[in-house]
């Protein structure tokens, strides 16, 4: 039997309650395709979930985990496991819970998790250390990843890529590269993920001639098939350099189709390098092309984005309109901060937290602090019709800002405050946080779509790069909260 729609689901699931003895094995595939199916349905998979006869499945439990830090709600699977990991019988932690705990920023959780693996003494699985090393180095503590990797016996390309990767993403890429050199000396090949992470480690350090020859060699010595990611890697590295027409000549010269996200990436560096001949001749280029995919919703936005920054509204409008009619909706943005094993989640301009009141409050008092240090507010990064006012009222209100405010409200002094957003940061946010960290002596730790920005004594760690590293392909959406 096999099930291809929810209406079949909840049809087979109903003739199950009905006549459970018929085959138990039925309702585990009624249970798969609601988790985890693209047309499934997560609410109906717990409907069923919570109606099992036995309070703790770790198969179903675990599968509904699984399904949940897949999902863009994973702090759902947080909530799930630790409800289970608390009770008598509990449930061990699984690569995907780490998942969530990663991708959402949950330290103090991901912490438990390790101290619970270590307590089982039975040493860990590799795809555990894979996901510990992982989970560390997404939450800022590239340290503890690094211990980590130091103490797993057992390392496969997974154990080796996952760190690699974590130092690339906190800017340290010349680590990045020393692990590589030692992962060939220990004689274990790279794969695609390996490689990506390689040339991203050139990438955020503009090392062009480096990251040319790795992906010369890609196919030849390190028998890896160049993917888009890897020539997504190379245009941005090109792009970031200036050299603009070497870019363009080599996306054109792929043997693969490149993507809607490539086109972007080389149309935002020319925007950055002041190319605007270029920008209107590709810009051209795509809206001629095929865009009907819904990842093309970044093309749009960034297409609005060109046109809002010249005053051109009326494009901008058109734009807008073009994009109403496909359906696209631009991914919003968010930060989530976690205070004492609680993750907060904060949208741009949002005032539903129960906290929200003093949270505003707070908010106007650090920015009017922030002024009388020699902050602005860059109001060129609003690309809205709006008075300055309204324009530097909407930047003050941006995600990470809010999620910061109630982090110097409620983190104990002295700790570093810990921000995950979803997209990446806007320069208005970072030169705040810059002021922040040197006036109110805090460090402020920010991880974007693309990298880390540890902020200390009023300056970043990434250099203030960040604009040209936005180039990266598949995390190049902004944060801003209407188009
Ligand atoms: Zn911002
Ligand atoms: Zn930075």
């Amino acid at each position: 039997m096999e099930i291809t729609t929810m209406a079949q689901a909840t049809q087979l699931h109903a003739q199950f309650l009905k006549y459970p003895q018929t085959d138990p094995q039925n309702l585990s595939k009624i249970f798969n395709f609601t988790a985890l199916s693209p047309s499934g349905n997560l609410t109906y998979a717990r409907h069923i979930l919570n109606s099992l006869q036995t309070p703790t499945n770790s198969y179903f439990h675990n599968t509904m985990i699984r399904a949940y830090s897949d999902s863009p709600d994973p702090i759902q699977s947080i909530s799930l496991f630790l409800t289970l990991h608390n009770c008598e019988d509990p449930l061990s932690p699984t690569p995907d819970i780490l998942r969530a705990c990663a991708d959402t920023g949950a330290l103090s959780v991901g912490i438990k998790l390790n101290e619970y693996v270590n307590g089982k003494g039975t040493g860990l699985k590799k795809n555990v250390v894979t996901a510990l090393i992982d989970m560390y180095s997404k939450c800022g503590c590239i340290d503890s990843a690094m211990r980590i990797f130091n103490e797993a016996v057992n390392k496969d390309v997974y154990v080796w890529t996952a760190m690699i990767a974590g130092l690339a993403s906190h800017g340290l890429c010349r680590e990045a590269i020393a692990l590589f050199d030692r992962m060939e000396i220990v004689d274990l090949k790279p794969d695609e993920k390996t490689m990506t992470a390689v040339l991203s480690a050139c990438r955020n350090m503009g090392w062009v001639d480096k990251g040319l020859t790795y992906f010369k060699n890609i196919k030849k010595v390190y028998n890896v098939r160049p993917t888009v990611q890897h020539y997504g890697c190379i245009v941005d590295l090109l792009a970031r350099a200036g050299r603009l027409e070497d870019a363009q000549e080599f996306i054109k010269s792929m043997p693969i189709e490149p993507d809607a996200v490539l086109w972007r990436s080389l149309i935002w560096a020319c925007k950055v390098h002041g190319d605007t001949q270029r920008v209107e001749h590709l810009i051209k280029h795509v809206e001629g092309s095929k865009m009907d995919s819904t990842d093309d919703c970044g093309t749009y936005v960034l297409l609005g984005n060109v046109y809002a920054s010249k005053g051109k509204w009326k494009n901008k409008a058109k734009v807008r309109r073009l994009m109403n009619q496909k359906g696209l909706v631009k991914p919003s943005g968010h930060s989530r901060i976690e205070i004492d094993g609680v993750i907060y989640e904060f949208m741009a301009g949002s005032t539903c937290h129960f906290e929200a009141e003093s949270i505003y409050k707070k908010l106007d008092e650090i920015e009017e602090e922030l002024r009388g240090n020699g902050y602005y507010p860059k109001l060129s990064e609003v690309l809205l019709e709006i008075d300055d006012e309204e324009k530097a009222s909407q930047l003050l209100h941006h995600s990470e800002k809010l999620a910061v405010s109630f982090g110097l409200i409620k983190a104990k002094p002295g700790t570093i405050i810990r921000i995950v957003k979803n997209l990446r940061s806007c320069e208005d946010c970072h030169s705040f946080m810059k002021y922040i960290s040197s006036v109110y002596q805090r460090e402020i730790l920010i991880r974007d779509r693309i990298r880390f920005h540890h902020f200390r004594n009023g300056e970043c760690s990434c250099g203030d790069y960040w604009q040209y590293v936005s180039l990266w392909v598949y995390f190049d959406l902004m944060d801003v909260p209407e188009m």
